[in-house]
Order: structure tokens, then C-alpha cells, then sequence
């Protein structure tokens, strides 16, 4: 039996792991012991994704949340060593690029045992943001790479990374087929906000680079509040956002905010909208899996190919291609040929 010892703490993380974790549970030979490292803890941005998700119970939740990134990372990794020396884990398995994807990677190679990154290989090529240098020093730590997209691949290349390096396509596709169907059937968010179909956007901001400083963040309020004379503005509002708005004086007149939802209650929101706005990376892609025209509240995306196939456009550039269907995110099977990789010790 092989351990997988996975590391979460982040929204995204619950819906990427909830893919792999199933897949876990469904091939013989596979068992996993799960560490939440709390960095996420509000109910509806933590506690709701793993009852929705049917993700177990995890076995360790090391309750590390705020302070800086130094603070938060350091106390972390005490809190996550011993953990993994007692679990002795097979493969630590991490996602995409917080904080606790970087104390997961960094925690484990200490101790000889070997990391796989799912949702390897993004590069914004901005190392301002705190994600880029979570995505860089986890990919060059990781045995296995599993790369969403042919671009996240090319830029492994570029940095030499080429061994234990895999295309597997994208577990949060697999997590939007999971869901699409139950959230329409069982959501009741477009009744209780009073939205119908197709007339209303869906909007997302949460990056420290649109939150921490006060004229960015006018900014994107401002053009949101722009785009509100078409269609009305759904806003379901990061505590981050929530905070720096209070505390920089940023007034959301005029957008309609809502608290974070749950997955289904935006599986809903997301199918259903006319356009999509975000700084999100996952925002952006679900936007083209439901088929949504998205704009990035950002000046760079990892997300290339959803501009290069039509789907999405930075917001200080107009759309550039002809929509296409992007096959590179896979059919929904991502999270299997994640686990088959794992079982196989990265054999094809
Ligand atoms: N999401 C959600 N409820 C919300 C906002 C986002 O379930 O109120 C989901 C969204 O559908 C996507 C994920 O959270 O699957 C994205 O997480 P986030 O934007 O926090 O992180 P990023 O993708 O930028 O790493």
C-alpha cells in the first residue's frame, strides 16, 4: 500500500484535492492521510468544499492562519515536520501555489520523501506575486511535476525541469464536471439573489496585487462598477478584499456583494452568467469550462491559452482570437492519470 500524505489549507486546494482524493479512494493500492494547514478557516471558505466535495475528514489540521508570509510559512513547517515523520508518507502531494503548497514541498524534500505538484509548471513570470515564487521553489523541489497545460510544460522546460514531468490536463475541469449538473439541480443562489439566467456577471478579486494597494484596488472596483451599467455585478467578496476595502476606505457601491459562496452555489453562478470577471487562475478557466467570456483583472495570465483560444482578454487589452475549444485541460480524467502516475512511481 502506498501513503499519500496531501497537503491543503487554501480554497482551491479543497477543490483540486477533492478530484485527486477520489480518485485515491477509487485505485487499489493508494492511501491518503490529508493535513489542513488552516490557512483558510472561515466555514464558507473552508468547511463548506469538504462537505460539498465528499473530501474525508483530515487527519491533522495544524490551525496556522494570518500573519505575514514569513510568519504563517515558518510556523507551518514546525508544525508539519513532525507529521510527516510520524505519517512516513510514500509521495507528499501538494496543489498550485500558496503558502502551504511551499511548506508541504520544502517540509518533505528536508526529509528525503518525495513531493508530487499537481498544477505544475504556471509561471506568470512576475515574481512580485507571492504565488510565483511558491510555483518556482515547489516545481524544482518536486519528483513529479503534473502540468495542467502544454505551456506549463514548455516552461519547465525552459528551467531545465524536464524529468518526472507529465501532462496530466486539469483536475479542476475534473471538478467542474463533477459538480455542474448537482449545482443546477440543488442551488437555489440565483432565486434567493432574484438573478435570471444570463443577465447578470460574475465577478471574483482576491490577489494581493489588486487587494493591497489602495489605487489598484480603486481601480478594479471602478471598472467593475463600468461594466455594472450593462449587466449587473455579482460580487461574492474574499475576507481579504472585504478587509482591505474596510480598511482603505474603498467603497463597492454599486456592485451586488454577497458573502464567499460554497461550490455548488458558484457552479451556478458561474454557468449562468453572462460574463465573468476575476483575478482568479481557477475563475478563469471554470469561465471557459461553463463557456463564459471572462476578463482577467490582471496584467498577465499563466492561463495563456484561454486568451490565444478566444475565451478570455486581460483587462487593459482587447479580446485577441477567435473563440476556440481548448483541448489541453484534458476530458476530466486528470485526477486518474495523477494517481496512476503516483501508483506507477511516474512510469507511464
Ligand atoms: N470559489 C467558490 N466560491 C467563491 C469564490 C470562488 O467556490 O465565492 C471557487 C472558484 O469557483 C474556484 C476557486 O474557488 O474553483 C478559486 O479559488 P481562488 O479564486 O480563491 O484561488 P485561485 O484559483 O486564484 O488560486
Amino acid at each position: 500500500m502506498l501513503k499519500i500524505l496531501t497537503v491543503v489549507g487554501a480554497r482551491p486546494q479543497f477543490i483540486k484535492a477533492a478530484a485527486v482524493s477520489r480518485a485515491i479512494r477509487e485505485t487499489d493500492g493508494l492511501t491518503e492521510v490529508m493535513v489542513h494547514t488552516g490557512q483558510h478557516f472561515d466555514p464558507n471558505m473552508s468547511d463548506v468544499f469538504f462537505e460539498e466535495l465528499d473530501i474525508p475528514k483530515p487527519q491533522h489540521h495544524l490551525d496556522i492562519h494570518g500573519g505575514g508570509h514569513a510568519d504563517m510559512t515558518g510556523r507551518m513547517l514546525i508544525a508539519i515536520e513532525p507529521i510527516l515523520l510520524t505519517e512516513k508518507p510514500d509521495w507528499v502531494v501538494v496543489y498550485g501555489d500558496t503558502n502551504s503548497t511551499l511548506v508541504g514541498s520544502l517540509a518533505a524534500s528536508k526529509l528525503h520523501i518525495p513531493v508530487a505538484h499537481v498544477e505544475a509548471g504556471l509561471r506568470s513570470f512576475n515574481r512580485r506575486m507571492p504565488e510565483e515564487i511558491n510555483r518556482l521553489v515547489t516545481d524544482h523541489l518536486a519528483t513529479l511535476n503534473f502540468c495542467p497545460t502544454a505551456v506549463a510544460v514548455a516552461n519547465l522546460a525552459a528551467e531545465g525541469v524536464t524529468k518526472g514531468v507529465h501532462h496530466v490536463g486539469d483536475v479542476m475541469y475534473d471538478a467542474t464536471l463533477f459538480v455542474t449538473d448537482k449545482a443546477e439541480e440543488s442551488s437555489t443562489i440565483l432565486t434567493s439573489l432574484g438573478l435570471v439566467p444570463k443577465t447578470y456577471s460574475l465577478a471574483t478579486i482576491h490577489r494581493a496585487e489588486n487587494t493591497d494597494d489602495r489605487e489598484q484596488l480603486l481601480a478594479v472596483v471602478r471598472f467593475l462598477q463600468d461594466q455594472s451599467q450593462k449587466y449587473p455585478v455579482v460580487l461574492p467578496l474574499h475576507p481579504r478584499t472585504r478587509q482591505a476595502a474596510l480598511r482603505m476606505g474603498v467603497a463597492l457601491d454599486g456592485l451586488k456583494i454577497i458573502d464567499p459562496v460554497g461550490y455548488f452555489d458558484m457552479a451556478k453562478l458561474l454557468h449562468n452568467a453572462i460574463e465573468v470577471y476575476t483575478d482568479s487562475g481557477g475563475v478563469q478557466k471554470e469561465a471557459y469550462f461553463h463557456r463564459v467570456p471572462c476578463t482577467t483583472l490582471r496584467d498577465e495570465t499563466e492561463w495563456t491559452e484561454t486568451i490565444s483560444h478566444g475565451w478570455n482578454r486581460l483587462w487593459m487589452q482587447p479580446a485577441q482570437a477567435v473563440r476556440r475549444e481548448i483541448e489541453e485541460y484534458g476530458t476530466g480524467r486528470a485526477a486518474y492519470n495523477v494517481t496512476r502516475l503516483l501508483s506507477s512511481g511516474g512510469s507511464p
